[in-house]
């Protein structure tokens, strides 16, 4: 994972060697470390490319320590990576707005739902949920809950197995209802091997829906699968953004890079614990600071 940089940008700090053999190495660690953690190599070359040029361009602040002004280039440049200075726009572009929900079972997906519902709700929308993972038996119970918990109206068929029915008939009827925002929760497994299965269920969900966005929600202890799974999951249905939950464990989230490789969506919030109101909206050189720090 990036650990590697961590190691790097310590040895880098710490090291004896003249500075431009230092910078030499690091960034061979650096290119190693990403490389590594399944960033496409094309990528990892053009970030390294850009270091180097910003190296030859600007001279140091003179309140910087060289070494310290080199390791800033550096996050500054990873930090571009996931948006720069910029909090991603999170307000809808339009309304209604439909967002759809997908991930594997356990990532937080069904919490996220409940938590997303009260974070637009506090911004002032006419928000509703809608309980379509028909294979985790408890799902559409815990959604109740949180929606109940809330104030905000969950749509569910109990008993009923037809995913795509339940998601396609909650969207309309809520949509007539004049909701603003619809936020559909969708199934994480189909039993072993049986992703396929799954895949298949969010493709056909996302072309009865017609979500406005479509949401990937990973796991911060993911580290390198989140870079094939993201992938399958934006073929089966165009992820739009992401989301990391369990930011507020031990895992630095380094995952999430290739998360936001593979399918070239922003990250839009991080998950920071299990209670409604533990949603931040993702600051990117916070995070940068996280992965590497
Ligand atoms: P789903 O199977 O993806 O729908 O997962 P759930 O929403 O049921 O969440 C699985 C577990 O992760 C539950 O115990 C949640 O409380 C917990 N969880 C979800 N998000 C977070 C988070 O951001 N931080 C922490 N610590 N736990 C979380």
């Amino acid at each position: 994972m990036l650990e590697g940089i961590r190691d790097a940008v310590r040895k880098f700090l710490g090291g004896t060697t003249s500075y431009d053999v230092a910078v030499d190495e690091f960034i061979k660690d650096l290119q190693k470390a990403l490389i590594s953690s399944d960033v496409q190599v094309k990528l990892v070359f053009s970030l390294t490319n850009k270091i180097k040029e910003r190296l030859k361009k600007e001279s140091p602040p003179t309140s910087l320590e060289r070494r310290e002004w080199f390791i800033k280039i550096v996050y500054d440049e990873l930090s571009s990576l996931f948006g720069g200075d910029k909090e991603p726009e999170v307000n809808p572009g339009s309304l209604p707005y439909v967002i759809m929900l997908v991930g594997v079972q356990g990532t937080g997906k069904t919490t996220t739902a409940g938590k997303l519902a009260y974070f637009y709700k506090k911004r002032g929308y006419k928000v509703a949920l809608v309980g379509a993972d028909v294979y985790r038996p408890a799902a559409l119970e815990q959604l109740m809950q949180l929606g109940k918990q809330i104030g905000v109206p969950v749509y569910g068929e109990p008993g009923e197995k037809d995913a795509v029915g339940i998601a396609k008939r909650g969207v309309e009827k809520l949509l007539s209802e004049k909701y603003e925002l619809i936020i559909v929760d969708t199934a994480g497994r189909h039993g072993y091997g049986e992703e396929a299965k799954l895949l298949e269920e969010m493709k056909e969900i996302y072309e009865s829906v017609k979500p406005n966005e479509v949401i990937l929600v990973i796991d911060a202890s993911l580290g390198q699968k989140a870079y094939d799974l993201a992938k399958r999951f934006h073929e089966a249905s165009k992820v739009g953004s992401i989301i990391i939950t369990k930011m507020d464990g031990t895992a630095k989230g380094g995952g999430a890079l290739s998360a936001v490789v593979a399918t070239g969506a922003p990250i839009k919030f991080i998950g920071t614990g299990e209670k409604i109101d533990e949603l931040e909206v993702f600051n990117p050189k916070r995070f940068v600071a996280r992965v590497l720090g």
